[in-house]
Order: C-alpha cells, then sequence, then structure tokens
C-alpha cells in the first residue's frame, strides 16, 4: 500500500443520468440485474457469515410485493460476539498507521465512484425508494465526500496537535489512536452516505465498530459494508450486524467495553440508549461518548422583504424532495399575509405537476414513504388535520398503502402557530403554512423560538438587511444548520457541516467522525 501524509479532498461530480447516456444505460441494467432476484444479506461478524431462524425481508416500499433482501436478525449471542470480535480485531486496527487507515477508505471511495456507482443507486433507489437525482446525491456523493474529507481531516490533525516541543521535527508520524473498547454505529434509512459515515468515521481514528444498518436499508448498506472489506479493511473493524433495535441497543450498552454510540435517528430511541448508559455506568471501562443526530421540525421563516421565488421554489423543493424524509425537510412556514396569496397560487400550481409514482420512473419527484410506521404516523397527522377546525388541507391530503406507502405531498394552512402540527415531527410530505399579520413578525419569531423542541435546520427569506440580520440573531438557537434565503436541505460535506442544537442532536460529530468543520462557509449559509 502507498501511504499518504497529507491529503485535498474535493466533492464528487454529480452526474447528470441524461436518457441514452452511457450512466443511465448502466443505471437501467442494473436496476433490471436486482429486479430478478432477492438477494441474502448476511450477518458478517469478522470473517464469518451468520443466518439466524430470524428471517426478515426489506421490501420496496413502493410496492410491498417486490422483496429486494433477505436478511437475518442477530441474537443477542451474536451482538456479544461482535463485539468480542471487534476486539480482538482493535488490537492490529490501532497499531495500523493512520495513512494506511486512510489508503484503504480513498480505495473504497475510488470503488464506489466507478465500479460499484451503479450498484449503490440501484439498492438505494429500490429499497429507500430514492429517484434518480436523489440517490446520486446520497448513496454515491455524499457517500464518497465523507470518506474523503474524513481523510482529510485525520490527517490534519497530525499536524495540528504536535505533543511536545520535541515532537515538531517528528510532526508527521504521531500515532493517532482509538478508543480502548468498541463504538456502536446505529444508522438510520434515509441516507445510505449516514450508515456508511457513522460506521466508518470511528474506524478511520483506530476504533472498532459494531454496525447496526437499519432494516428498511439494508441492501444498500451492506454493498458499502462490502465495498469497504474489498478495498482492505482487516474482518473485524467494522462488523454488519442486523438486528432488532431494543436487543442490539441492549447488549451494546450492557457491555463494560462500550467505548461509545454514533447514531442517527429518533429522539426517543437516543434518549432511551442515553438511559440504559446511564444505567450501566459503573460497569464500564470509561465513560462512553454518546454522539447522537435525531429528528427536526424545520421551517422556513418568510419576511415580506423576501424573494417570493425562492420562497416558492426552496419550500418546494425542502418539503417534498424525498418524500420529506430527510432529516432537514422544511415542515412549517410562516408567511406574511400579504405575500401568501401569490405564493400559495404558485405552489398550488407547481404542486399540480409534481409526479407521484415509482422512483424508477425518471418523471417521479415524491415516491413511498418507508414503510408501514411512516405510513401509520403521516396518515395520523392527515386525519388530524381533516378534523382540525384550525387547518386546511389546501393540496394533497390522500394516503393509500394498498400497493406501495403512498402519501400524497401534502400542503396545509393553519390558523394556529401553536398547533401539534407545527411543533411535531411528521417525517413525510406534508407542509403546513402560518400566514401571519405582515406587521407581527417579531412576535410570531417569538412563537416560533419558543415552541420548537428541535433546531435541526431553519431558513429565513429576508433582503432587508436589518431585519435579516435581526433573525439570524433570533433563531440562533433555533438550528444547527441556519441557512439565509436558500432552503433548509442540501448540505454538501466540506462545505456546510451538519448537525443539531436542542433535541435534534449534540452537534459533536468532530469527537469521533472528523466531518469538515473547517471549510469556508458557502454564501447564503451560516453554520452556528
Ligand atoms: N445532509 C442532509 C441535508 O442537508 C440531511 C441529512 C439527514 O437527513 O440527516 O439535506
Amino acid at each position: 500500500i502507498q501511504t499518504i501524509t497529507a491529503y485535498t479532498a474535493v466533492n464528487e461530480p454529480v452526474l447528470s443520468y441524461e436518457d441514452g447516456c452511457e450512466e443511465k444505460e448502466a443505471l437501467l441494467k442494473t436496476l433490471e440485474k436486482y429486479s430478478s432476484s432477492t438477494e441474502d444479506v448476511p450477518i458478517v461478524i469478522g470473517d464469518e457469515e451468520f443466518r439466524t431462524k430470524e428471517i426478515k425481508y426489506q421490501v420496496e416500499p413502493f410496492d410491498h410485493q417486490v422483496k429486494i433482501a433477505k436478511y437475518y436478525n442477530a441474537t443477542p449471542e451474536l451482538v456479544q460476539k461482535a463485539i468480542e470480535n471487534s476486539l480482538k480485531a482493535r488490537k492490529a486496527w490501532d497499531r495500523t498507521p493512520l495513512e494506511a487507515r486512510c489508503d484503504i477508505f480513498l480505495k473504497a471511495a475510488d470503488l464506489m465512484s466507478k465500479e460499484y456507482r451503479m450498484d449503490l443507486m440501484a439498492t438505494t433507489m429500490m429499497g429507500q425508494a430514492k429517484n434518480i437525482v436523489q440517490a446520486e446525491i446520497d448513496a454515491v456523493c455524499e457517500l464518497i465526500d465523507f470518506l474523503r474529507f474524513n481523510v482529510q481531516y485525520a490527517l490534519s490533525l497530525q499536524t495540528q496537535q504536535p505533543l511536545s516541543p520535541s515532537a515538531f521535527e517528528t510532526i508527521n508520524s504521531q500515532n493517532l489512536r482509538g478508543m480502548e473498547g468498541f463504538w456502536a454505529a446505529i444508522s438510520p434509512f434515509n441516507f445510505t452516505a449516514i450508515g456508511g459515515n457513522l460506521c466508518q468515521s470511528p474506524a478511520i481514528m483506530g476504533n472498532v465498530t459494531v454496525w447496526k444498518p437499519s432494516d428498511t436499508a439494508m441492501l444498500s448498506n451492506y454493498l458499502v459494508y462490502k465495498i469497504y472489506r474489498e478495498a482492505g479493511l482487516p474482518p473485524g473493524v467494522i462488523n454488519f450486524v442486523p438486528a432488532d433495535g431494543p436487543v442490539f441497543g441492549n447488549t451494546v450498552t450492557a457491555s463494560k467495553h462500550l467505548a461509545g454510540i454514533n447514531f442517527t435517528g429518533s429522539v426517543r430511541t437516543f434518549q432511551h440508549l442515553w438511559k440504559q448508559v446511564a444505567n450501566n455506568i459503573e460497569k464500564y471501562r470509561t465513560y462512553p461518548r454518546l454522539i447522537g443526530e435525531c429528528g427536526g421540525k424545520n421551517f422556513h421563516f418568510v419576511h415580506k422583504s423576501g424573494d417570493l421565488e425562492s420562497v416558492v421554489n426552496g419550500t418546494i423543493r425542502s418539503a417534498f424532495e424525498y418524500g420529506g424524509q430527510k432529516c432537514s425537510a422544511c415542515s412549517r412556514m410562516y408567511i406574511p399575509q400579504s405575500m401568501w396569496p401569490e405564493v400559495k397560487e404558485k405552489m398550488l400550481k407547481i404542486h399540480k405537476e409534481i409526479q407521484v409514482g415509482s422512483p424508477l420512473e425518471v418523471e417521479t419527484f415524491v415516491s413511498a414513504v418507508i414503510d408501514d410506521k411512516s405510513f401509520a404516523r403521516n396518515k395520523s397527522y392527515l386525519d388530524h388535520a381533516k378534523s382540525s377546525p384550525n387547518l386546511t388541507i389546501l393540496a394533497g391530503g390522500k394516503c393509500d398503502d394498498s400497493k406501495g406507502y403512498f402519501v400524497e405531498p401534502t400542503i396545509i394552512e393553519t390558523t394556529d402557530p401553536e398547533d401539534k402540527i407545527m411543533k411535531e415531527e411528521i417525517f413525510g410530505p406534508i407542509l403546513t403554512v402560518y400566514p401571519y399579520p405582515d406587521d407581527q413578525y417579531k412576535e410570531v419569531a417569538d412563537i416560533l423560538e419558543e415552541t420548537s423542541p428541535f433546531a435541526l435546520t431553519g431558513a429565513i427569506f429576508a433582503l432587508d438587511e436589518e431585519v435579516k440580520e435581526e433573525l439570524i440573531d433570533k433563531f440562533r438557537d433555533c438550528a444547527g444548520n441556519f441557512y439565509i434565503n436558500d432552503k433548509s436541505t442540501g448540505s454538501v460535506v466540506g462545505q456546510q457541516p451538519f448537525g443539531g442544537n436542542r433535541l435534534s442532536g449534540m452537534n459533536l460529530k468532530e469527537c469521533c467522525c472528523p466531518l469538515s468543520y473547517d471549510a469556508p462557509v458557502k454564501g447564503g449559509h451560516y453554520s452556528f
């Protein structure tokens, strides 16, 4: 292996998959390949594959008849075995120079960019119901970007912290080490890139991980795991362990070797993990680091000086791309009453053109939500909207799970900024708008500031410089990622670090997940 000591990452170019181009043809062939079989996904611990009696299937969210993967849930004994195996692997991995560890992940990034690009696309499109654009920016570009920027960041750490004056002479030979013990990585369905990052970012720093992928992202996540191995990752450094959530959580938090948890998912699960860690605190050999990225109730706050077209397009994209299932998706908008009629008219016009269907069809903009639980949750908010006098459904409002878990992109108007639909996370294509009296933006900003338990992303639309500065200051704690005159989604690795405040998360990824937090902030985007 050729080792590197410094590296400058650049973002993976986003391909456009025009009809007839080489990539499009290759993608269609790969989709075809996966549509004719149900892939077998084992548990992998060290070098060994396991298949338990607890057989599960990953189905296409937009067609539950189609099983794309068969997988097996690990028993508590197998989760335990994975922990022990990872600890064995740690001995050599932790002693492997950082440069050599980085080489492996850069090789994985290259494999993803070329050999496996179409497989990552196809498994994410079919398994997680992403259309071409959404799959490309997630399962290919963001995943590769995480790998490359993590390498850049990890290598830069070596020169940032010389140990002592005499160490200055050997500055580049410091050996950054992982923590004693193992990391548990628990990842969500909505970004293949996040799964790939949560298991890999501790590993790059010399840690070992036991990874529980999401049930509904199984196939794409298994592929990511296999690519890491093909790139040279030794067995046991990352263990691939599908499991029932509580079985996995209880077993890893009961291990005295727990070094940390790298988590993205719901507030409830993260809080439960904290409690489990607290209950076991006297058992541990160290203080486990808990890093969590949880939900959001992201907002677009429009001032009357805001640019109308940006509001319309930005809000449609943020609320409905990937069916509102990005953690960063806008689900509530506050807009001056004077602007609303025109914005409403334009949004309803676009809404009529939104194609809902299979993500495999090029024209589809919104596909199904991920599973039955998500469908039921979305439906309950639609039912609430139908029965509440404060809420009017302006567009959409229907849902149908006969073939897939389809929820229509829905726009609701409310007269009550404190209705639960303005406070609770829905995680689906439902946007609620509160038109407020133009002269009351300060009072409405107070309500938003007070009522939000989450603080993941938010955006303001205001061209008046004074108001803009006032709102930036006002919403300082309301969003980890805060956008000015831009939609609340679409952070790019290396340009905009991603993370929330309040119950949305700890914004602490840099402890073990070295994202590129030091890159210059792009115009229109502030990260607090
Ligand atoms: N980074 C993504 C964005 O900015 C969201 C990630 C997530 O859903 O957790 O849209």
